[in-house]
């Protein structure tokens, strides 16, 4: 199971396989900043 981010904006999936604690400063597809990302644990 890894944590990822996923922007709400585009549904852009942010995964730092387990390197990181937060989601990035602003999502790399469409600018949303990290306020818009929500956990998501995957297998
Ligand atoms: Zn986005």
């Amino acid at each position: 199971m890894e944590l990822t981010y996923k922007c709400l904006e585009c549904g852009y999936i942010y995964n730092c396989h387990g390197q990181c604690k937060d989601p990035p400063d602003k999502c790399p597809d469409c600018g949303a900043s990290k306020e818009n990302f929500v956990e998501v644990e995957e297998d």
